[in-house]
């Protein structure tokens, strides 16, 4: 059957559109006001709408994506062999504050949560175990194996066993100022909403994190009397350190653990859901896989869907320091403040330093799937990735791994590296309790810790992958839904999946991508 020709262009005065048509368009096609394709164009990729000369502005989202390195005629494919990539937007001068858009708050809105001690919600109730270094990963993975089969079938509310294994604790340099990263997250990581406040930490005893760095005296707060008690009646309720003389060999090490993990499950076996104000959900955002429909469906699709998340009380996160850089101007116009704005270039500057210190720049981070989903270069990629943060202003930043302070609410920054697995442990340590994810190319992608939902860009990827994605924003380029009807949708489909009513394909398959830490410090 003959596919209908479908072009989409992001603003009038853009001289390329986006072949959204599947299987692309043939050279020769007729596509828009008698315009001729001079050559096959594939779905994803631009085609020029007029000639544009050699050193003119191309130009997608009304911003230049690149210039023209020689003349371009109508109809023809435009790809990154044919642009140079501006420059880097400079960190100063930037418009601070002056697109503040303010929306009337969603009221009425409310998900099913568990309430943990300091406030937070869970959207799961899972038992996880902390580990100081990668030395005991191996014990616990088979310590975590023994808790699934010998006790959870005795504590059904608990959804899960989490082993949180990493490759940092040794062999780091510890005390490097960038060492707070890594170090932080690990201890945000066990404090992430969806654990319940239960925090049992598996140690080997001579490594360089030490349970007293990770998790220093007031990090973790008490519950309340009755866990106070627990722990003078359990000695070493909350640490296991493997070398203890105390344990027998591997055998000991897992009767230790495992006795251990018990009361802990007990109180997480004792909750059960309750209705709360959507200010419990932490709602964490990134795309990976991206094509050039990500900016045209997933992406302001779920831009719609944060915006009404925002204005229903909630927070979300949004991040990939290299995927906005080139857009640190349209950010700064959203900052709440001067204060915003400043911590918003600290964190891309800081970004910037580290690349340059390993010899790479921004353009680093396109793929060669990027490209050949029609993203010529990582101008084009970041306009098509902010568009994911909705609209409203940006109320706070977060640091690499920082965890959401009390009362902060809202749209926030996490600054993370665009790295799927890194970005989301590091929104999981800022206290996400649900992940959006949205994808063209298509990746499994999913997490042990918090539910993820994934979004495609284009049908056929929904179409070719039913038991791995959740929601279909393709039906945007075919004409068949809005942006506005697929961004409630997705809106509704957090709420649901937040109260557990729905179970998103990687939960249900338990794809569990490894946690993965950013390290920006040395290896000694
Ligand atoms: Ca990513």
């Amino acid at each position: 059957m003959r596919q209908p020709v479908r072009l989409v262009r992001m603003h009038p005065s853009d001289n390329v559109a986006v072949v959204a048509t599947r299987g692309g368009l043939a050279a020769g096609q007729a596509v828009d006001d008698g315009l001729l394709l001079r050559e096959a164009v594939p779905q994803g990729h631009k085609v020029a709408l007029r000639r544009i000369e050699a050193g003119e502005a191309v130009r997608r989202y009304d911003v230049p994506i690149g210039y023209a390195l020689a003349t371009i005629e109508p109809g023809a494919w435009v790809h990154e062999g044919l642009m140079r990539m501006p420059d880097a937007r400079a960190l100063e001068d930037l418009p601070v504050a002056t697109q503040l858009r303010e929306a009337p708050p969603l009221g009425g809105q409310e998900f099913l949560g568990y309430r943990n001690p300091d406030g937070s919600f869970g959207t799961r109730n899972l038992f996880a175990i902390t580990t100081t270094v990668q030395c005991v990963a191996g014990v616990v993975a088979q310590a975590a194996e023994r808790i699934r089969r010998e006790l959870l079938p005795r504590f059904p509310h608990v959804d899960g066993v989490v082993a949180i294994d990493h490759a940092y604790g040794c062999g780091v340099a510890i005390d490097a100022p960038d060492a707070q990263v890594p170090i932080r997250t690990l201890r945000n990581l066990a404090r992430n909403p969806n654990f319940g406040g239960e925090v049992m930490v598996v140690s080997l005893g001579c490594e360089k994190l030490q349970p007293e760095r990770l998790l220093p005296p007031g990090s973790i707060a008490l519950r309340d009397e009755r866990q106070a008690r627990d722990e003078q009646a359990h000695d070493g309720l909350h640490l296991v350190r493997l070398q203890d003389p105390a344990h027998g060999g591997f055998s000991g090490m897992l009767d230790a653990i495992v006795a251990a993990a018990e009361p802990h499950l007990r109180r997480l076996d004792a909750r059960r859901r309750e209705a709360a104000a959507l200010s419990g959900l932490v709602v964490g955002v990134q795309c990976g896989g991206s094509d050039a429909l990500s900016g045209v469906t997933a992406n302001p699709a779920l831009g719609h869907a944060v915006d009404m998340l925002v204005r229903a009380g909630a927070t979300v996160l949004f991040s990939e320091v290299t995927e906005v850089r080139d857009g640190v101007a349209l950010l700064t116009a959203r900052a709440r403040d001067a204060e915003v704005a400043r911590r918003l270039v600290a964190e891309l500057d800081w970004y910037d330093a580290y690349l340059r210190r390993g010899g790479a720049d921004r353009s680093a981070n396109t793929t060669p799937g990027n490209k050949a989903g029609g993203l010529s270069n990582i101008v084009e990629k970041a306009m098509g990735s902010i568009v994911k943060s909705g609209t409203l202003p940006i109320d706070f930043v977060l640091g690499p791994g920082e965890k959401l302070a009390p009362g902060q609410r809202g749209l926030g920054f996490a600054a993370t590296p665009a790295s799927d697995f890194v970005c989301g442990t590091l929104q999981a340590a800022s206290g996400m309790n649900v992940h959006v994810f949205t994808t063209g190319r298509g990746t499994p992608y999913g997490l042990a810790a918090v539910p993820v939902i994934k979004v495609s860009t284009r049908s056929e990827l929904a179409e070719q992958w039913p038991d791995l994605i959740d929601v279909d924003a393709g039906r945007i380029a075919r004409a068949e839904r809005s942006i506005a009807e697929v961004g409630e949708e997705l809106f509704a489909c957090i709420v649901d999946v937040a109260s557990g009513r729905r179970r998103p394909w990687a939960e249900r398959w338990n794809l569990h991508n490894a946690l993965t830490l950013f390290n920006p410090a040395p290896i000694t």
